[in-house]
């Protein structure tokens, strides 16, 4: 019997694993140095904060593993040789494998501040991160404040944890906006205010420059670049993003970059070896993406993707339309298709920006400035129909289709004000049209002929 063994036991690997059972007897061996069994890895947070316990971010029972015949090691792959299609585990015992799937996932970056690997100091990504935070951060009588490093995704999840423990945070943002490598101005500014509104301490292009040790080894402050103004705290959070974790790999032979390096089937430079999820590199990326995608949904999809190929039906990675989801404290946002920064936009991108007046809610839309061709949506505060998009960004719609048709797209629960109607009078004002949004039509949104 084929003898697949999996590194990692995060979305990726889990889901290959799943499917490779689905379409095949193999035998299937998950490795990881992590946690016993998987967990879900963007819902940390709500353990921390009281809402869930571990066991219930953990979305298959324990027994679940035993039945679909998927064992699981718990050890840390130190070395890997594709010769002999061996791997060593904890420097001690080894495996054959007959294909072999790296799906290792990312690590919190250091930049080599001084002082960062102080007590005190630490990432967010791990299960042990988890833990260790409750070392470090227990309460706001232990941790009378904390300072986070790099103003990501995970730097405003790290906040809204250590603010429902009543911990005060500084948050040190190098840009001069927060996310604006990634989000239009008006988007970037909104979530400025909202962080400010929250009392959190939001520092925008500001450095750390050194994070400062008391006389037992942990942290007691840090010291900020430029100013050399020193901030007391007793937990320093680095969440300046995250890296493929593959040191492992060194001297394997396979082709490495960032990450893993792999062709459109994610297969690496090595027969019968594959890397998915947040450690694979494109060599090529696809389309717009980045060749290194660290996100939930994609490490889904490329487990998927792989399981078809090693069961015997070739099969490219093939994304689709780019879509994301996450909240800035209480916001909710959504992203479909392509939406840049002024960082990042082409020429031919313009956007239409709508904000509600009063409440954190607003929309960009983004559009081929000649064929008006819709490229792509943000939305904060209003939930929108993934599918929707998916089909409009097919059919490569215009963006005065969409803006007609906007209510059917809008997920809000039936009694949620709707601001279609003040979102289309802005751009007809913007932009000279006089389009009239169209009424929600069940018919429209599930094709009903
Ligand atoms: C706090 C947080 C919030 C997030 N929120 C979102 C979100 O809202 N939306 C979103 O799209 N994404 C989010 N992400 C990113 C998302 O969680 C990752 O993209 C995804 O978990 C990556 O999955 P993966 O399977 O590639 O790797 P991982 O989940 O990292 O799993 C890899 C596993 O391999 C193990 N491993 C590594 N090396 C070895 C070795 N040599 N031997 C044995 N085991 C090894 C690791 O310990 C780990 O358990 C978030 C991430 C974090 C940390």
């Amino acid at each position: 019997m084929e003898n697949i063994v999996i590194i990692g036991n995060g979305i990726a690997g889990v889901t290959a694993a799943r499917h490779i059972r689905k379409l095949s007897n193999k035998r299937i061996i998950i490795i990881s140095a992590e946690t016993d069994h998987f967990f879900s890895r963007t819902a940390l947070m709500y353990v921390y904060m009281g809402h869930m316990k571990f066991e219930h971010i953990q979305p298959y029972e324990d027994w679940f593993w035993e039945k679909n015949r998927i064992e699981l090691v718990r050890g840390y792959v130190t070395h890997i040789n594709p010769e002999e299609k061996k791997l060593t585990i904890d420097n001690v015992s080894s495996l054959h494998y007959d294909k072999l799937i790296i799906a290792t996932g990312s690590k919190p970056n250091k930049f080599g501040w001084p002082g960062q690997d102080l007590h005190g100091a630490q990432g967010l990504y791990s299960k042990q991160d988890l833990d260790l935070l409750e070392v470090n951060a227990p309460n706001k009588e232990a941790c009378k404040r904390a300072v986070i490093v790099g103003g990501g995704l995970i730097g405003i999840e790290l906040a809204e944890m250590l603010q429902s423990r009543d911990i005060p945070v500084t948050f040190l943002v190098r840009e001069t906006s927060f996310w604006n490598g990634v989000l239009p101005s008006g988007e970037s500014q909104m979530i400025n205010e909202h962080i400010l509104e929250h009392h959190i301490d939001l520092r925008l292009g500001t450095n750390l420059k050194e994070i400062v040790s008391d006389e037992n080894g942990r942290v007691k402050s840090v010291i900020i670049a430029d100013t050399n103004e020193e901030i007391p705290c007793n937990l320093v959070g680095l969440t300046a993003g995250v890296t493929p974790n593959i040191d492992f790999l060194k001297d394997s032979g396979i082709e490495l970059g960032r990450g893993v390096k792999v062709n459109r089937f994610l297969e690496t430079n090595i027969k019968d070896i594959y890397a998915i999820g947040d450690c694979a590199e494109q060599h090529e990326a696809i389309g717009n993406r980045r060749p290194i995608e660290a996100v939930w949904y994609t490490g889904r999809m490329m487990g998927e993707t792989l399981a078809q190929t090693i069961c015997g039906n070739r099969m490219a990675y093939n994304p689709g339309h780019w879509f994301n989801s996450a909240k800035f404290l209480d916001i909710e946002y959504q992203t479909y298709g392509w939406v840049f920064s002024e960082r990042r936009k082409e020429a031919h991108e313009m956007h239409f920006h709508w904000r509600h007046p009063e409440e954190k809610i607003c929309i960009t839309v983004a559009f081929h400035q000649d064929s008006k061709q819709f490229l792509g949506i943000n939305t904060f505060g209003i939930r929108m129909r993934h599918e929707l998009f998916d089909r409009w960004l097919n059919e490569e719609r215009t963006v005065d289709f969409v803006l007609e048709h906007l209510a059917d797209a809008n997920f809000d629960p039936e009694f949620y004000r709707k601001y279609e109607v003040d979102i289309v009078s802005k751009y007809n004002v913007d932009f000279g049209t006089s389009i009239k949004p169209k009424k929600k039509s069940l018919k429209r949104i599930f094709q009903i002929a």
